[in-house]
């Protein structure tokens, strides 16, 4: 095995930042763009784009189709903010959440990947991950000075394995976004496994409710983190990688983890299946 990584630091990151088509990560300088059509997925070359482009189609029209259905979740909290007078706070909008979610996903990618392979015990169980999703819930900390950095906009509530199966039955879910997960998962496995070196792909969702209207929307990013030779590092045993994730968040976001012990554990109960 490789050295232990380090999280925080910047070669971690970019190994962590890979093309969606052949995993080449940005760490040895390969420039990655971003898809034009949905602005989210990431390549290294246009050939690569070209050959995901039967599979990523469909999740292209989804982020697209989120995209303009948030635009228009803004547009209602925008006209609800104004009606209720000039002197309140500016409203969190969707679209804005969903960018702080995006870099706090790019953020604490190998973090995430860490605590991920630990939740699903994949050291033990190695094909975990074709039944297992990992799933983070954040809170954004409420008035945030807006000057912070995006991604230091949250803290970790939860952060567990869930079953595809569970999956499919969350009330909250039952708009199909569950089976468009798994068929999304299900494409990106295959493919995964057919790059060298790939011994599988967790599938990891970082949500946060969006107070504004309508009421108690949940925002996911979903992410898929192929794992292999390339992550060798990041595939480290630990008994404690809940405190670690949660903690480590907190200090990289330059909080200290005690102060957060009273709110800590607050409204998770809704999506504590399967844990
Ligand atoms: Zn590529
Ligand atoms: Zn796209």
């Amino acid at each position: 095995m490789s050295e232990p990584l380090i999280v925080d630091s910047k070669s971690a990151r970019r190994q962590f930042i890979q093309c969606q088509q052949c995993r080449k990560s940005s760490e040895h300088n390969h420039k990655l763009f971003k898809c034009t059509g949905c602005d989210v997925t990431l390549y290294c070359s246009r050939e690569c784009q070209r050959k995901h482009w039967p599979s990523h189609k469909t999740r292209c029209r989804i982020n697209q189709e989120q995209k303009s259905l948030f635009k228009e979740y803004d547009k209602r909290i925008l006209e609800k903010a104004t009606s209720s007078g000039a002197d309140s706070p500016a409203p969190l909008l969707t679209t804005q959440l969903t960018d702080e979610l995006r870099a706090f996903a790019s953020k604490f990618r190998p973090l995430v990947f860490q605590a991920a392979f630990n939740a699903l015990d994949i050291a033990n169980h190695c094909f975990a991950w074709q039944q297992l999703a990992f799933y983070v819930i954040l809170e954004r900390i409420p008035h945030v000075d807006p000057a912070s950095r995006p991604w230091s906009r949250f803290r970790v509530l939860e952060a567990i394995a869930l079953p595809y199966m569970a999956m499919r039955m969350m009330k909250q879910w039952d708009n199909g976004m569950a089976e468009t997960v798994i068929e999304q998962t299900l494409a990106q496995q295959r493919e995964h496994l057919s790059v060298e070196g790939t011994i599988g792909t967790i599938t990891i969702m970082i949500g946060a409710r969006c107070d504004a209207e309508p009421k108690g929307v949940a925002i996911h990013d979903t992410l898929w983190m192929a794992f292999g030779e390339h992550s060798q590092g990041a595939m480290v045993i630990e008994d404690k990688w809940r405190d670690t994730f949660v903690d480590t968040v907190e200090r990289m976001c330059g909080r200290s983890p005690e102060a957060q012990a009273s709110t800590a554990g607050a409204g998770v109960e809704a999506v504590r299946i399967g844990a």
